[in-house]
């Protein structure tokens, strides 16, 4: 009997589906090769789409499914100019974060090539770390207060609690001990300035302890917007606060070609979810240029999270074949500097795949 993974799709709005469909034609094109794996592929509708046409941006059944699924891959959902009648934008993405408890976000940034990267003498591969982004508190725990436009001020409260820290710190740890790199955790904190920074530190510091294997160290998150420009090939892994992992994962994801290029996954204990860590990219929707390669390398962290042996393989060949096609710098979607569509540069790395999954491992 084949080991059977409920993947959950969810297309999204914007250029979310545009990405998404690619990914699983990439999925189901491996799918004949992989020996002892199948995959159900369970799609349903979710965002601002979904919310025109049933008032529900997450519909519980969607809910449902990703509650009982093995993984979730998601494009992106949202749109600006679509609000619920309170103003507050619709981001059922947000919402499975905090309902599934997926407490980290996991931002892998690595170059592929030196053209893609604005800083100069970095070549493949020399930047190359990981960003843990804690996703269920920080100064996120305050985005349902509404503004009073009328008073005199207005706040918001950054939460840090000792669970959350313990939980995405040891994630972030567990993520370095793994990794072939440095073996060292970078917090990236405030605590010059904010006391729940201190506290943030306080339980870093502990759970550094269960880890001796791997360094620790704290850097400030003015200070690292800094290094990240400066010496971004220093870094192995970083973990951080919502709101600055939120603000530093786009400032490296333009290390590295910019937003089409960052992959995510959202860890808990009992779910994950991939997607890309961009938005739905409304002014090129509908275009076909939207960059597929962060919901690729999204589709390749989620093979290799569900751990099966066949399915880590199908993961490095999926890597393989991304890196194989943009080591040629003229393979480039528009955003990119170059010409090819969403559906072309698939087709470019969906050949490069099967022949990976054969064992042809040529680079083009
Ligand atoms: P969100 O707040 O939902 O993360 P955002 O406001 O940060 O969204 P994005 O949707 O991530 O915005 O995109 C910002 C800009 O980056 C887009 O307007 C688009 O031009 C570009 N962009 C994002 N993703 C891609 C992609 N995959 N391919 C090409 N361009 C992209």
């Amino acid at each position: 009997m084949p080991q059977s993974f409920h993947l959950v799709i969810l297309g999204g709005d914007g250029i979310g589906p545009e990405v998404c469909d690619q990914s699983v034609r990439l999925l189901e094109i491996m799918q004949p090769h992989l020996d002892g794996v199948e995959f159900q592929l369970d799609r349903h509708s979710v965002g601002v789409g979904e919310y025109q046409r049933s008032g529900e941006a997450l519909p519980q059944s969607a809910y449902d499914a990703c509650l009982a699924s093995d993984a979730v891959l998601l494009g992106a959902m949202g749109l600006p100019n679509v609000r619920y009648p309170n103003g507050k934008e619709i981001a059922p993405q947000l919402d499975l974060r905090e309902r599934l408890q997926l407490y980290g976000g996991v931002r892998p940034i690595r170059l592929y090539h030196e053209a893609d990267t604005p800083l100069k003498g970095h070549g493949p591969g020399e930047i190359d770390f990981v960003l843990v982004r804690e996703s269920t508190e920080g100064l996120f725990y305050g985005r349902d207060a509404i503004a009073d436009l009328e008073a005199d001020e207005a706040t918001n409260l950054l939460r840090i609690t000792r669970s959350a820290s313990e939980r995405v710190c040891r994630l972030a740890f567990e993520t370095a001990r793994r990794r072939d790199g440095k073996k060292t955790v970078t917090l990236i904190d405030k605590a010059n300035v904010l006391s729940s920074m201190v506290y943030f530190r306080h339980v870093f510091d502990e759970v550094a302890k269960e880890f001796l294997d791997i360094k620790a160290e704290h850097v400030y998150v003015d200070a690292a917007a800094l290094f990240l420009v400066r010496r971004p090939q220093d870094f192995d892994v970083m973990v951080t606060e919502n709101m600055f992992g939120d603000i530093l994962s786009d400032l490296a994801a333009g290390l590295v070609g910019g937003m089409g290029m960052a992959p995510s996954g959202d860890i808990g204990d009992d779910a994950a979810v991939f997607q890309p860590s961009h938005g739905s990219a409304p002014d090129i929707a509908g275009q076909s240029i939207a960059n597929p390669i962060a919901m690729h390398l999204s589709t390749a962290m989620m093979l290799e999270w569900l751990d099966h042996p066949e399915t880590r393989r199908a993961a490095d060949a999926l890597n393989a074949a991304i890196a194989d096609v943009l080591s040629d710098p003229t393979q480039r979607t528009a955003d990119m500097g170059g010409n090819l569509s969403t559906v072309e540069i698939t087709d470019k790395i969906a050949e490069r795949l099967s022949k990976r999954l054969q064992g042809e491992t040529t680079a083009v």
